[in-house]
């Protein structure tokens, strides 16, 4: 059968696709994408003249098994989300297992993704790190999916929309204390790219005094719990907020 090739694009900066990308997906027989409208100028752009395939969260299902039958009859083909790499926060997971459980060679062709490209540039600790993706909208859920962190001793690491931004970082510094450290990265790669970082006080403030900057896209990187320090507040801190939190569940 055929290869599944899953191709990481760009977060902004056209000049980070790899020279395997584009070979990759030059030689494939088509490109599924999240969202055809959005990969085919990026192809383009590129000089890449394909058959694209629409896989979103809402097709992926029934849209796999169309796809595993090309790949049996011997096509390759590629899988890329509108940026960074396909599965993180991205569709990719549906089609990749049924692959697998059908024998069908998956081959990672890597590059961006904001996780990483956050990460290593932020000054927080990444010998451990969890990457959380999207907190919930909701604020009671949030503090919830928060509160089951507190006692993380890794870099917990979330993805945030703008409109979102300030809520969650209120909702940290009520949860995880003023003097927690966070990093927050802002439009990687892109014109205005931005780190700000200190303790969860001065970030929050940061943002809140500067809503010009509260634009674009954003990753949150929140210091792990200092386990030493941290243990007593934690435990004590538990059944406090787990009663609040009740209160406010509907
Ligand atoms: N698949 C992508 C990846 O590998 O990073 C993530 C896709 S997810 C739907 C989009 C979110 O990723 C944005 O809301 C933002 O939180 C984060 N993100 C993507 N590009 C970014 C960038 N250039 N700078 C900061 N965050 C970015």
């Amino acid at each position: 059968s055929g290869t599944l090739y899953v191709v990481a694009t760009p977060i902004g900066n056209l000049a980070d696709i790899s020279e395997r990308a584009i070979q990759t997906l030059t030689s494939v027989n088509w490109v599924a994408a999240e969202d055809t409208r959005h990969s085919k100028p990026l192809l383009q752009h590129f000089a890449i003249n394909q058959s694209l395939i629409s896989l979103h969260e809402h097709n992926e299902a029934a849209r796999s098994e169309q796809l595993l039958q090309k790949l049996l009859a011997g096509e390759n083909g590629a899988l890329v989300s509108d940026a960074g790499t396909p599965l993180i926060n991205d569709p990719g997971f549906v089609l990749v297992k049924r692959l697998r459980e059908a024998g069908v060679r998956v081959v990672p062709i890597p590059g961006p993704s904001a996780v990483i490209t956050a990460l290593c540039a932020a000054g927080l600790p990444t010998d451990s790190f969890s990457y959380q993706g999207f907190l919930p909208a909701k604020s009671n859920k949030r503090k919830l999916r928060l509160q089951q962190l507190l006692a993380d001793s890794a870099t917990l690491v979330f993805y945030e929309s703008p409109h979102r931004l300030l809520a969650t970082l209120a909702d940290m510094l009520e949860l995880f204390g003023a003097e927690r450290e966070i990093a927050v990265a802002r439009e990687l790669s892109k014109q205005y790219e931005q780190f700000v970082s200190g303790t969860l006080q001065e970030v929050h403030d940061f943002f809140k005094e500067n809503s010009d900057k509260v634009r674009g896209e954003f990753v949150l990187m929140l210091k792990g719990a200092d386990l030493e320090k941290d243990e007593v507040q934690s435990t004590e801190f538990d059944p406090m907020i787990n009663a609040m939190l009740k209160q406010n569940l509907p």
